[in-house]
């Protein structure tokens, strides 16, 4: 099934990055829909629900250094999205500390406010791209068809360059070897319920720097699981690796075991999640790329430094280039 008139911009992913860079061009007045794989939106910025217990299991918070970025932080403190989780957490050199900001409900939060002024098409892998008559025609998984005369891809890179490469799309070729060099690192949480306070110092987030963890976090201390003792643990790239096909079981001991000394209450039960992108470990200089000629884009973590804030510029970015594209052609005609 084709989904009615080709939008002016299709963007494939409904992340931070492609959430943001549709609110930004549908503001500015072009037609805009999203296309994504998951049941929600959010992508990494998700948030998992067991036994009435709350986890974030991917982004835990997201800084803001830029001003534009900033303009939609303080619309979301307003709004009464997200909050200031916390300044400085043990081992943080900055005496001042920064803000480390976090949905009220989980990471989620952000992502599902601003899908609900957009027209998202969620459960929709895309599995293919063309280009015919002018208009970028995604088809999904399913044999839905949706159109857009711009089309932006904001999955993290390697994918989006699979469907590019799939498509036979070319870009220059050294810029195009060089898309498909980007790799990310894969990544392990360990989400478990316990039978108390977990202990851990405030605010409820610690960096580790073992072989096994490099992050655990109290979800009961951090707000979002009120009435359940809840702790995400996050491994380190090389044990996600090393452990990527192991059975939830062994890995996820392995990981309560690293986490052991340092928490006060029994684990009632414990589930693993697997991220096939975390981070990308040679990301791309540039906040996004461009190839005005096919009228495609791509954007992401990947170009915008590798974390929540990152993927916001990259989208907020790629928005602006398509919006004064968009002024440069309506001026010529
Ligand atoms: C475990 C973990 C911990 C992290 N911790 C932090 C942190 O504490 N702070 C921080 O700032 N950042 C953190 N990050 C990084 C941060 O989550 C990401 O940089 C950011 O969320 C990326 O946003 P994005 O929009 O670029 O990509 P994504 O959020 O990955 O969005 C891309 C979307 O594309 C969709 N997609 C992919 N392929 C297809 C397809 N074929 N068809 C349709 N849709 C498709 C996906 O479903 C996804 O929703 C963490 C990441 C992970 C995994």
């Amino acid at each position: 099934m084709t989904h009615a008139e080709p939008t002016d911009v299709l963007i494939v992913g409904a992340g931070i990055s492609g959430l943001l860079c549709a609110t930004e061009l549908q503001r500015a007045g072009l037609s805009v829909q999203l296309v994504d794989k998951g049941r929600g939106v959010g992508g990494r910025m998700s948030r998992r629900r067991k036994e009435g217990a709350v986890f974030d299991h991917g982004a835990q918070f997201f800084t803001c250094r830029s001003n534009h970025f900033q303009s939609y932080v303080d619309e979301w403190l307003d709004k009464g999205v997200i909050r200031e989780w916390f300044r400085k957490m043990p081992g943080d050199t900055n005496p001042e500390g920064y803000p480390r900001y976090c949905g009220i409900n989980g990471m989620n939060d952000v992502p599902k406010l601003l899908a609900g002024e957009l027209v998202v098409h969620a459960a929709e892998q895309i599995m293919q791209i063309e280009y015919v008559d002018e208009v970028w025609i995604a088809e999904s998984a399913a044999g839905n068809r949706f159109s857009g005369k711009e089309l932006i891809m904001t999955a993290p890179l390697p994918q989006s360059m699979a469907l590019i490469d799939q498509g036979g799309i070319q870009f220059e070729e050294r810029t195009h070897h060089a898309l498909q060099s980007v790799q990310y690192e894969k990544g392990l949480a360990t989400m478990a319920i316990l039978s108390g306070p977990s202990g851990l110092p405030e605010p409820g987030g610690l960096k580790l720097e073992s072989d096994v963890l490099c992050w655990m976090a109290d979800n009961r201390m951090k707000g979002i699981s009120p009435n359940h003792s809840a702790i995400t643990l996050h491994a380190t790239p090389a044990f996600a690796e090393a452990h990527w096909d192991s059975d939830d079981a062994m890995r996820g001991q392995l990981m309560m075991d690293a986490a052991g000394a340092l928490l006060k209450s029994e684990v009632v039960e414990f589930n693993c999640h697997r991220w096939g992108f975390t981070t990308a470990s040679n990301p791309w200089k540039e906040l996004f790329f461009h190839d005005a000629g096919q009228h495609i884009l791509l954007a992401g973590d990947a170009f915008g430094g590798n974390r929540v804030e990152g993927a916001a510029l990259s989208g907020l970015a790629a928005a602006e280039v398509l919006l004064k594209a968009n002024d440069t052609s309506s001026e010529l005609c």
